[in-house]
Formats: C-alpha cells, sequence, structure tokens
C-alpha cells in the first residue's frame, strides 16, 4: 500500500498538512492521536488504558498503534497518510517493512514556536474539530462551530504534559529522521512558512511519484 508519513513536533501542523494532501490525492488520513480520542470518549477497553497515558503526555504502547491502524484500514485503500506515525523506531521499521513508503515530511519548527502555537489550540470535545485562537479562530469565540458546544484545552497541551511530550519527541521520534534519511526518503519543510507555501512544497515532491 501507497503512503507518505508526516514528523514533527507538537503543533508544526503535521494534521492540517496531512489533511490537505489526503484530500488532494484522496488517501485515507490516519491520525493516531484522533483514533485514540475517539476510543476514549466511547470508553472502549482501548480508550480506557490510552487515556492514562495520553494524560500523562507518554506515548501508548507500539502494539495498541499497530492495531488501531489495522482496525481502520482495508486493502481498497488507495493509499494512506499517517499523520504523527511513526514515534517509535518499531513503529518505524513497520512502515519500512509494511507499507510502500514513499516519503516522509519533516514538518521543521523550533521549540519556542510549537509551545506559542499549542498554548492557542482548542479542540471541541464533541466533534474533535481543532481550532487555533490565532490562525484559524472559530466564528464564535470559544464555542464549536458545528456543535456549538464549548471549547476546550486538551489535557495533554497542558504545561506538564507537553514538557513530557516535547520530551519523547526529542528522545524518540527526531532520530528517526536519520533513519529516513539514510533510506532516501526524507524531505524537510520549514513549517514556519504559512499553510499553502508548505503545502506547495509538498506538492512538488509528490509529483515526482505520480506514476509509482
Ligand atoms: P497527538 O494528537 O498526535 O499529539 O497524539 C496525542 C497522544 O496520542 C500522544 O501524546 C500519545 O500519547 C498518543 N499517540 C499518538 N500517536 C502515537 C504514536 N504513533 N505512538 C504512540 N503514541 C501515540
Amino acid at each position: 500500500m501507497k503512503c507518505y508519513a508526516f514528523l514533527g513536533i507538537q503543533g508544526s501542523g503535521k494534521g492540517t498538512q496531512a489533511d490537505k494532501l489526503s484530500s488532494f490525492l484522496g488517501f485515507k488520513h490516519i491520525n493516531i492521536g484522533d483514533l485514540l480520542r475517539i476510543n476514549i470518549k466511547l470508553q472502549t477497553p482501548i480508550g480506557i488504558e490510552a487515556n492514562k497515558i495520553i494524560q500523562k503526555g507518554e506515548l501508548v504502547s507500539d502494539e495498541m498503534v499497530f492495531s488501531l491502524i489495522d482496525a481502520t484500514t482495508g486493502i481498497t485503500e488507495k493509499g494512506i497518510i499517517f499523520d504523527g506515525f511513526p514515534r517509535t523506531i518499531a513503529q518505524a521499521e513497520n512502515l519500512l517493512n509494511e507499507y510502500n513508503l514513499l516519503q516522509v515530511f519533516y514538518l521543521d519548527l523550533n521549540e519556542q514556536s510549537a509551545i506559542e502555537r499549542i498554548s492557542a489550540r482548542r479542540i471541541c470535545p464533541n466533534c474533535h474539530e481543532n481550532y487555533n485562537m490565532f490562525s484559524q479562530p472559530p466564528i464564535v469565540i470559544g464555542f464549536c462551530d458545528k456543535c456549538n458546544i464549548r471549547l476546550e484545552i486538551r489535557q495533554d497541551d497542558k504545561p506538564n504534559a507537553m514538557h513530557k511530550r516535547f520530551e519523547q519527541f526529542y528522545n524518540q521520534t527526531q532520530p528517526l529522521t536519520k533513519l529516513f534519511e539514510s533510506h532516501g526518503l526524507l524531505t524537510v519543510v520549514n513549517a514556519s512558512q504559512p499553510v499553502e507555501n508548505i503545502f506547495e512544497q509538498i506538492l512538488a515532491v509528490i509529483k515526482r511519484f505520480d506514476n509509482e
């Protein structure tokens, strides 16, 4: 199965770019964090276990991640856009061994900018739509455009959990860029640019794979 993956620190805009690319290519967008939040809301066994881990800002197990991916992908998929996967070496090896990985986009953003973006992030507890109070505000401040429910700060966007997540990112995820680079599969994009400029650079890269 063809796929692209997005790596980057929290707040680097992986979700936004993955969403745009999946619409453009007609590929399925898989965001593990969103799948976990749906499970938490539905209080499934996975959700109950994941909730405690996520609130502490830690990573859930590789096995849990693989089973979520298996449960959401089918053979009829045209391709997959992974967003926030891989985050560990075992996940990176799974991606290299089990998929036709065309390219990994590393959205490069410094920590200070990431903190500013995350602090402005809000989520609808009902439909999980993401907002940013500066760059993507809701029509009525503080309320979801679709559900009219009060927006919340994600538990794991609160300072303690956020710093733990940064630590995980630097220790486990950022080093994966070297692995993908050694396979000739890495594109680094400056994530402090406007959304459309970033997307143009991504499109310029994926044109190479039109016929694959
Ligand atoms: P995110 O919305 O991508 O920031 O993910 C929220 C949380 O879900 C993370 O802090 C982790 O606890 C968990 N998570 C998301 N993706 C992964 C992954 N690939 N591996 C392990 N845990 C993950």
